[in-house]
């Protein structure tokens, strides 16, 4: 194809499917993917990764972690809300991989360590998951593993069970019942493996705590945290 075929043929295709940016839906350029320069240039970056950075403060002392980052901060009303929208209420599956993508181009940026890791998005329990079809943070930890050419940890080694909401008086019996809930199958496969948990949100870190005290559990294992978005409290 001459260059100017493949240019026309690149209209077309345009012309077909636009692309329009995830957050506020503009016309894309040719040149861009996903997201509009606006959008990008309003995004609410949490500051560069530092030991000790807040999303670390959030988890300090609950377990013990190799590192722990979020990329955005999370406002309600603002815009990292609007793109988890589009991610977990309009099965924007798109938003879902540019997360992933960015997630990965931060943790080459700041060099955490990744190369033998596995990632693991936190899983979603079964009624959340048939209402919706798919486990947001999956869709993002694809993206990302598939950007550092690492592995996925096997989805069955940790499920949410369907048990039924128990009343829970004090955090500490939260934390036991939310434990309770997860169910860790063949831990031997991640044995001596450093595992890399996403999760979309970070708001009270309950979820992660309870899903990475199941997996320290097993010999060997090790956790790092990596969440598009921390809520600001
Ligand atoms: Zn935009």
């Amino acid at each position: 194809m001459s260059s100017s075929s493949s240019a026309i043929w690149h209209s077309l295709k345009q012309l077909v499917l636009p692309q329009s940016c995830v957050v506020c839906h503009a016309l894309l350029l040719p040149n861009m993917q996903h997201i509009c320069l606006n959008c990008i240039a309003d995004l609410p970056e949490a500051p560069p990764y530092v030991v000790g950075n807040e999303t670390e403060q959030a988890l300090l002392g609950r377990f013990y972690y190799n590192y722990a980052y979020s990329w955005l901060l999370y406002q309600s009303g603002g815009i990292a809300q609007k793109m988890m929208s589009e991610l977990k209420y309009r099965g924007n599956s798109a938003m879902g991989v540019y997360m992933g993508k960015q997630l990965a181009r931060k943790m080459k940026e700041y060099q955490l360590p990744y190369e033998h890791a596995l990632v693991m998005p936190v899983p979603l329990n079964d009624k959340k998951l048939i209402k919706r079809g798919y486990n947001q943070s999956a869709i993002i930890a694809e993206a990302m593993a598939e950007d550092l050419q690492i592995k996925m940890a096997n989805e069955n080694i940790l499920r949410i069970k369907n048990t039924e909401t128990q009343t829970a008086k004090n955090r500490e019996e939260r934390l036991h019942n939310m434990m309770q809930a997860f169910e860790l199958r063949n831990g031997n496969k991640i044995e001596g493996k450093q595992i890399i948990l996403v999760d979309d949100v970070l708001t009270t870190g309950a979820t992660i705590e309870a899903c990475a005290k199941v997996l320290l559990k097993v010999p060997g294992v090790q956790v790092a945290v990596v969440t598009v978005a921390r809520a600001l409290r």
